[in-house]
């Protein structure tokens, strides 16, 4: 089995094998299972793109929990919450379709003020009644349900959604139609 010199100390062969490695930030640290090329005489370790790939959500949460962000499944676990999927957070927060992949799969950090947002819908998902999606719909603060603002039913502008009916389905969103995104005329639920 041929193996490859270190290019540190030219004595030591780096040999493939998973390191237990903790990482410090600020106060905090994390421990992972770090795959890598590791040299048997100084310790040192190459580590690859596919290496670092599996340690880099820990290491981007670290971070970001020591510099008072959320967490990559804090902003998962709001989102779900508050009823966007990624594409239609990325919509309505601002930062692209695919931001909040990025954000959960711990590859790039929310601005600060997509942090805070996200703990203020958290605290208080009836704020998000405060918004009209650019003439789309809207939920109604009094609905206790699920909550679920929706903007991917574009041919229903000028409703106003109040709720859902079932957890998951969005055939059975109830909607308050309006004129013109004026007052609400009259309330209409579907049930799919
Ligand atoms: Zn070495």
């Amino acid at each position: 089995m041929s193996s490859e010199k270190c290019p540190f100390c030219s004595e030591g062969e780096l040999v493939r094998r998973v390191e237990i490695e903790t990482y410090v930030y600020k106060e905090l640290s994390v421990t992972v299972d770090q795959p890598g090329m590791y040299c048997s005489n100084c310790n040192e370790a190459i580590l690859n793109g596919d290496d670092l790939k599996e340690t880099r959500r820990a290491i981007h949460d670290l971070h970001a929990q020591g510099d008072g962000f959320l967490t990559s499944a804090e902003v998962k676990q709001i989102r779900e919450k508050i009823g966007f999927t990624q594409k239609e957070a990325g919509n309505f927060f601002g930062g692209g379709v695919n931001a909040f992949s990025r954000y959960e799969r711990g590859t790039a950090r929310q601005s600060k003020a997509i942090d805070i947002l996200l703990r203020l819908f958290n605290a208080r998902p009836e704020l998000l009644a405060s918004f009209h999606f650019d003439g789309f719909v809207s939920v109604i603060p009094e609905y206790s349900g699920t909550w679920r603002p929706f903007l991917s039913i574009k041919e229903h502008s000028y409703m106003q959604v109040v709720g859902t009916t079932s957890e998951s389905s969005s055939d059975n969103l109830a909607y308050m139609p309006t004129a013109n995104d004026s007052e609400p005329q009259f309330k209409m639920v579907v049930n799919g």
